[in-house]
């Protein structure tokens, strides 16, 4: 059974996010943890958190993806900035706790100047702060496109992050198909090559789900900018390949295309046909 679904907005809660994604065919979601500009966030409704447990169980779903505000800067070389990212991510994780057994998606930042070394070193530094090995949430450092300093474009980059965290088992991957595309891995000519890749760097037992997007622009292009399914040039062929390759398609894989609700609904109706049982 492919697990699918899409990014939504968090405001009316975890309920109602789960009722939205089952109205729309989805077995899986994505949410921002809290509003990116001002990362303001609500106090946390512990019956909400329940009752949606519940519910979710109850529709068979799938696991959840918690994303972190995408303007935090974990390297930044501002030490008020990376402090924050501290104080925010970590309290995101004592949230999430009562959301047992969510993923919880990062990118892992931009180092500015600094070079992949030190934003590297900030970043471990980060999650070692962070992670505790009685946790019940996985962290994932997500595969980023390259635009301007980010650290994450290739494996490489992900996997000098990974061996220096001490909790092993609660470190993975987030796969983003326009990312890795935008990164220059060839997933239209060459997926076997690419999942091949990502074993050999990384190990594909660190991955643990996918964000499905079409990319607006060739690859190689960092540029990160996601295109609706089949629009773009990854296309609906390789996208077809991608979600019924081994490598993902058991895994949680969560749309972040430019859509609305009705959108989402009819890519998820399209992909769950050319997927195959
Ligand atoms: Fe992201
Ligand atoms: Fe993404
Ligand atoms: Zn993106």
């Amino acid at each position: 059974m492919l697990t699918l679904g899409c990014h939504l907005s968090a405001s009316k809660g975890f309920l109602h996010m789960g009722k939205e994604a089952v109205s729309i065919g989805a077995n899986t979601f994505q949410f921002f943890t809290r509003n990116p500009r001002g990362f303001k966030v609500k106090e946390l409704d512990i019956d909400d958190c329940e009752k949606f447990t519940e519910f979710w169980k109850e529709h068979d779903g799938g696991k959840i993806i918690a994303h972190a505000p995408y303007t935090l800067n974990a390297c930044s070389a501002d030490e008020k900035t990376r402090e924050l990212a501290y104080m925010i991510m970590s309290d995101d994780l004592e949230r999430l706790e009562h959301v047992p057994g969510t993923y919880y998606n990062f990118h892992p930042g931009s180092h500015v100047k600094q070079g992949v070394e030190v934003g590297t070193d900030y970043i471990v530094g980060l999650l070692n702060r962070i992670i505790r090995p009685e946790q019940k949430t996985i962290v994932l450092l997500e595969t980023m496109a390259g635009k301007g300093s980010e650290i994450g474009r290739t494996f490489e980059e992900l996997k000098a992050i990974i061996d220096r965290v001490d909790c092993k088992n609660k470190i993975g991957v987030c796969l983003d198909s326009c990312h890795v595309f935008d990164g220059g891995y060839d997933i239209v000519n060459d997926l076997d090559g690419v999942f091949e890749e990502f074993d050999k760097v990384i190990g594909l037992d660190k991955l643990y789900a996918v964000h499905l997007n079409d990319s607006k622009n060739p690859i190689g292009s960092h540029k990160d900018r996601h295109e609706l399914i089949g629009k773009g040039n990854i296309g609906m062929e390789a996208i077809t390949a991608f979600i019924n390759h081994k490598a993902v398609r058991d895994l949680p894989i969560v749309l972040e295309t430019p859509n609305d609700l009705p959108g989402y609904k009819q890519e998820i109706e399209m992909l769950r046909s050319v997927y195959k049982e």
